[in-house]
């Protein structure tokens, strides 16, 4: 009578390297205590959606704060679903965001002494693996065709079981070795299943590093672990990935909290420490009142790539994502204005439970913070860069005149608190236009919004007698205290007690002196640090526009 070893023999008669050999090829990582060694595992099926990225941030900032490892692993066991170099275009847009791993897949080849990284090429680790299972009697080939399943499925709903293979729908669970080997000569095709032992009525748990304890009903699914096509499920290969890559944390989407029961009872069926899971909330946004998952299908800011065309910083993203992720880090944020995520200590207990509510106008506020503590030195190499590929007209103002371009974007920098305009690079030529002469004419034709309590008579000589009299090349306060002086020439009060003890014997105070002269140089009461604006616009201009204004 023929065994399970004869059994494994026939299905993997290649396979002569035994779990045993896995175990010493992939020893245990000699890391300092507590460093955590973590993998950020995409299938190659698209683009890197938004979720993605916060799933690799996660990883990739738990590891290295811990002086541990980050992976990058490749899952294209599923060859309908993966689309050929986006696993290329994943490594590349991650890079963008410095998020580079340790280890792991690289398009020009895999770095690092756990690999393969990518999941096609470990065929024979997984078939090893299974091998053992079936010398075991733990894993069995199951010949059921497609319809012989959707019998069994038929029968189920019909009869309102629960669905699945498992237990007594389990048909192929029982075969005979003798006829299991008989039907493998014959030629018949099948798939390998893991016979579980589970009781559905039973509760397994597990301690997720951000839910804590879960109880979930155990796995008694058979499920398959060795497709047709001679490459695992996931269920599977994440299993043993995880083992013998060493990794000590898996973070991974709450999609997969349902199946966690199948993936603790194969580790459990191999005689394997079960590694940690946190399963991160899904990123949800709100839609007409209701919370959904970010689509795909339906909304641009899934793709991250979308952030990346309308210019929001690298950095601005990720900090916003670490929002996302911890509760503290908006509080930490107050005292570490350079954002350097580096610094900051993400923790899975600060992680907020209910899916993360994606928020346009917190993306564009961390953006402003991120790009407000930045100098010109970095911001306009890479606005120029971003808009060489998106945005023309900033591309030619820069390429014309950098120097320009960054006195404008230092304006007011070394403040005690600087200013910040920018939510994105796009908006560095919207919100400067007034500093070009070409896109300044339309502002003007639009018309000023001096405040109509002065008439325009006054208006125009009070502008006329700046243009004359106005100083530059000075010092702020020099230069003030000169619009301070014009000001006061022209019937402004200069001291605000002695204007608010009595308004009527003024024109207005300084300020509005001040406004008049913003609006005639910008055509805005919003516009920046007039003094700056006056010198980078320089004498010229500026007496042009004060003369020309009404
Ligand atoms: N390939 C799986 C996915 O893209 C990975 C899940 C995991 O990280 O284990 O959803």
């Amino acid at each position: 009578m023929a065994d399970y070893k004869d059994l494994a023999n026939l299905m993997f008669p290649d396979i002569t390297e035994t779990v045993d050999d896995l175990e010493k090829r992939y020893p245990a990582r000699n890391l300092p205590e507590g460093a955590q060694v973590t993998r950020f595992a995409p299938s190659p099926t698209g683009f890197l959606h938004t979720g993605s990225l916060f799933t690799a941030l996660v990883g990739f900032k738990y590891a290295k704060q811990s002086g541990g490892v980050y992976m990058f692993r490749l899952e294209d066991t599923d060859t309908k679903r993966t689309i050929a170099g986006s696993g290329d275009e994943l490594i590349d847009q991650l890079g963008n965001f410095g998020i580079v791993a340790d280890e792991g897949y690289w398009p020009d080849g895999d770095r690092g002494a756990y690999g393969p990284y990518q999941q096609s090429k470990r065929r024979d680790i997984y078939r090893t693996v299974i091998k053992h299972l079936v010398e075991q009697g733990k894993a069995y080939p199951d010949f059921c065709t497609a319809e012989d399943l959707e019998k069994i499925r038929a029968y189920q709903e019909a009869n309102k079981i629960l669905p699945g293979y498992y237990g007594e729908f389990a048909r192929d669970r029982n075969l005979s070795v003798d006829e299991q080997i008989a039907r493998i000569n014959n030629g018949e095709p099948y798939v390998v299943r893991y016979k579980s032992h589970g009781d559905h009525n039973n509760k397994v748990s597990f301690v997720d590093a951000i839910r804590g304890k879960l109880d979930i009903a155990e796995n008694d699914v058979d499920v398959v672990i060795l497709k047709g096509d001679g490459l695992p499920t996931y269920h599977f290969a994440h299993v043993v990935d995880d083992h013998f890559m060493r990794t000590t944390l898996v973070s991974r989407g709450e999609e997969w909290i349902p199946s966690t029961p199948i993936h603790l009872d194969l580790f459990s069926a191999l005689g394997w420490e079960p590694t940690k899971y946190a399963h991160l909330p899904v990123i949800m946004k709100l839609d007409n009142g209701n919370k959904r998952k970010l689509s795909k299908r339906k909304d641009p800011e899934a793709a991250v790539s979308y952030f990346l065309q309308e210019g929001y910083p690298t950095k601005g993203l990720l900090v916003y994502l670490m929002n996302i992720a911890n509760s503290n880090f908006e509080e930490w944020t107050i005292a570490n204005k350079d954002f350097e995520l580096s610094h900051f200590q993400f923790s899975f207990e600060k992680m907020s439970l209910d899916g993360a509510l994606f928020d346009i106008d917190k993306l564009q506020y961390f953006c402003r913070e991120v790009l407000g503590a930045e100098h010109a030195d970095t911001i306009v190499p890479a606005a120029k860069a971003w808009a060489k590929e998106n945005n023309e007209k900033l591309y030619a103002k820069i390429s014309a005149d950098e120097a320009y371009v960054s006195r404008i974007v230092n304006i007011d920098k070394d403040k005690q608190n600087p200013r910040k305009d920018f939510a994105n690079y796009a908006e560095i030529e919207t919100k400067t236009r007034f500093f070009y002469d070409e896109d300044f004419a339309p502002i003007k034709a639009a018309g000023f919004p001096f405040n109509e309590k002065f008439d325009k008579e006054f208006v125009k000589s009070f502008l006329a007698d700046c243009a004359e009299n106005m100083i530059y090349g000075v010092d702020e306060m020099t230069w003030w205290n000169g619009v301070k002086d014009l000001a006061a020439k022209n019937g402004f009060a200069t001291n605000n007690k002695e204007y608010k003890a009595n308004p009527t014997a003024f024109k207005g105070n300084t300020g509005d002196a001040a406004e008049l002269i913003r609006i005639a140089l910008t055509g805005s009461k919003m516009a920046p640090n007039l003094h700056e604006v006056i010198e980078i616009l320089g004498k010229d201009r500026v007496v042009a526009r004060l003369l020309s204004a009404i």
